[in-house]
């Protein structure tokens, strides 16, 4: 009986202090190098999708100009995204037709910015 209890009493000690530290040390260095990344990944996504979303909508703003025959303004425009409501930025851009293309106050600014494809991500 004795021994069964020396055994058990071996065995449920668990984790020094030491240990515990390591562990939070080592996943905290890996938090701060993945936490980073994926936002930085939710950010381009975001972007492809805000991209794919204005190029859709200047596609179909154009056929309906051609369609009514008219010219664009502002308030036909307005119009035309507010019954395509489907259609928007995800980080809550607001889209603008200027110079007969559809422009996003977020990212329509980022894409003179963006790095080339052929470059190296740093993780
Ligand atoms: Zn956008």
């Amino acid at each position: 009986m004795g021994e069964i209890k020396r055994r058990l009493r071996c065995c449920t000690r668990g984790f020094s202090l030491v240990e515990v530290l390591a562990v939070i040390i080592i996943l905290g260095i890996l938090a701060s190098i993945a936490i980073p990344a994926y936002l930085e990944r939710i950010e381009n996504a975001e972007k492809s999708v805000c991209e794919s979303n204005r190029l859709e909508v200047q596609r179909l703003y154009k056929m309906e100009l051609v369609l009514k025959s008219v010219e664009t303004s502002d308030v036909l425009f307005a119009e035309f995204s507010s019954l395509n409501h489907d259609m928007y930025c995800p980080a809550g851009g607001k889209y603008t037709y200027l110079n007969a293309e559809v422009v996003c106050d977020i990212h329509s600014h980022d894409d003179v910015n963006d790095k080339p494809e052929d470059e190296v991500p740093w993780l």
